[in-house]
């Protein structure tokens, strides 16, 4: 048990933490917010006991880290005052999580990504291959813990035959690197292969088309955690008619993956003020695989 003035000290040095990350992302004027959001009102009115209280009670930073993936599972459970959306029918909650049937588990497989890329060939089973220049694999590490799934193809992806190179890929290589992983060690994909023209989002059709591919890469290297972003991924995993505001940090399923929704990058360029609930949604996930780690260790 800690004393009390070590634990505000480890409270403020996870505050300076969050501080530099939102910092590193680009997120202006943080200060103030946060010291809104987790400090007390009055802290002078208060003993110690009660601001150390208040600070637990509001900072989502402030869980001790063997703690955190239990306090990370809890956290990602709705809360009373909210209905529990509607997601994936295999998931059912536990005393221990989401939990998914076995029998609605991935199989291990014996196939390559190269296998499943032979079989994409020179595609032309959707519309998007008319105004293509590159197809556009998923990247990355194959033994990786995390994976990103993002929506298709921009104009720099296309032109590069790489997921995530333009302007919301460098952003979503920071986020990466924010939770304290290198862009090399994940898995990095997209629903659709082919660029859409104008940017659009793919059509429930091409998306089906075009999903069962990345659904054989994630049955190859069944990743710990996966991070959908934005709506077209999280719809085309998940099995659910939310939105992703609505859904964005509360863990999922997917055929006993743990799943983050959280908003697209293109978006977090559109809209920076987004960014803090974005690291909110990656902190849960680094907490969770910190735990995970912790496990097995
Ligand atoms: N947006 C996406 O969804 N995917 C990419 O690869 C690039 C931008």
């Amino acid at each position: 048990m800690q004393n009390p003035s070590d634990e505000l000290l480890s409270l403020a040095a996870n505050i300076r933490e969050h501080l530099s990350y939102l910092h590193e992302l680009g997120v202006e004027n943080a200060e103030p917010a946060i010291q809104e959001e987790h400090l007390p009102e009055s802290s002078a009115a208060t003993g110690r006991s009660d601001i150390i209280e208040s600070f637990r009670s509001r900072s989502a930073v402030s869980q001790p880290s063997i703690a955190r993936s239990v306090a990370t599972t809890s956290a990602a459970a709705p809360k009373a005052s909210r209905p529990l959306p509607k997601t994936s029918p295999a998931a059912s909650d536990s005393l221990f999580g989401v939990l998914t049937p076995v029998s609605q588990r991935l199989e291990k497989t014996t196939e390559t990504f190269e296998d499943i890329w032979t079989d994409v060939g020179n595609c032309t089973r959707c519309p998007l291959h008319e105004a293509r220049t590159h197809i556009v694999h998923t990247e990355g590490n194959r033994r990786a813990r995390l994976m990103f799934i993002g929506e298709a193809p921009g104009a720099d992806e296309d032109a590069q035959a790489r997921p995530f190179v333009g302007r919301a890929g460098q952003l979503l290589t920071k986020i990466i690197e924010a939770i304290g992983l290198k862009r090399e060690q994940v898995l990095i994909g997209n629903v659709n292969r082919c660029r859409p023209p104008g940017n659009r989002a793919p059509t429930t059709e091409e998306a089906s088309t075009c999903k069962p591919y990345l659904l054989r890469e994630i049955s190859i290297v069944q990743p710990e955690v996966i991070v959908v972003l934005g709506n077209t991924a999280m719809k085309n995993l998940l099995d659910t008619r939310e939105g992703i505001t609505r859904l964005r940090g509360r863990f999922q399923d997917y055929k006993g993956i743990k799943v983050m929704p959280t908003f697209h990058p293109a978006y977090l360029l559109r809209d920076p003020s987004k960014k803090r609930e974005t690291w909110e949604d990656l902190k849960k996930v680094r907490d969770y695989l910190d735990g995970q780690r912790t496990n097995t260790e």
